[in-house]
């Protein structure tokens, strides 16, 4: 089972890596990123919630680099969640939530697929092409693998045990955002509430949804479209209560508006738990 890898053992793994093709593989298939993939920030915050933001980032560290892609394209929704951070960074403040969140582009490695994934390391996404993941074989699959998704799971994972362990069940909550328009078309939605296998965080998140956004149940994605392996990796087999919130990207653009919406959000992520929980 490759959640029970640590980093360290990745990097050994890594550096020990001399077969016969190391001469002329790819520079991915030998080293490690530069900088730390995952960061966790208030590990022992007092409240309930654990959030995880997966597409956090647009960063292309070496030894992958931009992709092949352009700037312009590095920079779009296509690569990340913009504003996602923000608010979840914001939102922990408001719950004293610890924070779990990437530090890599998703197009390096979408945290939120597991590893057989097709999309996991998309070699297309709406009307890009990523030239840097056409064609991987199996080996540069598992090495992204190993270096992007098995420690930013292992210290999520690690996270929520240890909480659970030492005080009540965690709430685990995945923050990210949405474009306006997808393929051309705009979207109605402004929030998006979606959940695994249990509904009962989303179904409450719904019922308490701050007045005056348009708020609804498995929109713009839905379980079926892949969008909840983080939540079935870690909170369903526990039995903690979890959700997905989707934000369109318009209404948190700036560091204001993340904070004003992580303030109405706050409150109504607090009731939902709450009434969750009542419900049992
Ligand atoms: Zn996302």
């Amino acid at each position: 089972m490759i959640l029970t890898e640590s980093p360290r053992t990745v990097e050994l793994r890594a550096n020990q890596s001399r077969d016969a093709n190391s001469m002329t593989a790819r520079p991915e298939r030998l080293t490690q990123p530069a900088h730390p993939v995952v960061t966790v920030t208030n590990p022992e915050g007092s409240g309930r919630v654990v959030i995880c933001c997966e597409h956090a980032s647009n960063g292309f560290p070496a030894p992958w680099g931009r992709l092949g892609l352009s700037a312009e394209a590095a920079r779009a929704h296509i690569a990340w969640d913009p504003g996602a951070l923000g608010l979840a960074q914001a939102l922990a403040k408001q719950l004293d939530a610890p924070l779990v969140h990437a530090n890599v582009s998703r197009l390096i490695y979408d945290l939120n697929r597991p590893p057989q994934s097709r999309g996991a390391m998309a070699a297309q996404s709406e009307v890009f092409e990523v030239p840097g993941n056409a064609g991987l074989d199996g080996e540069a699959r598992r090495a992204r693998t190993e270096a992007v998704y098995v420690p930013f799971h292992a210290e999520l994972r690690a996270l929520l045990a240890r909480r659970a362990a030492t005080g009540p069940l965690p709430v685990l909550i995945t923050v990210h955002s949405f474009t306006p328009v997808w393929h051309g078309r705009p979207r109605m939605v402004e929030f998006g509430i979606i959940h695994d296998a249990d509904p009962r965080l989303a179904q409450a998140v719904l019922a308490y949804a701050p007045a005056g956004l348009d708020a609804r149940l498995n929109e713009p994605y839905s379980a079926v479209d892949e969008v909840t392996h983080t939540l079935a990796l870690h909170a369903t087999p526990m039995g903690f209560l979890s959700v997905m919130l989707e934000l369109r990207n318009d209404l948190i653009a700036s560091a204001d508006a993340q904070e004003a919406m992580a303030a109405r959000l706050a409150p109504s992520l607090t009731a939902a738990i709450a009434a969750a929980e009542s419900e049992g």
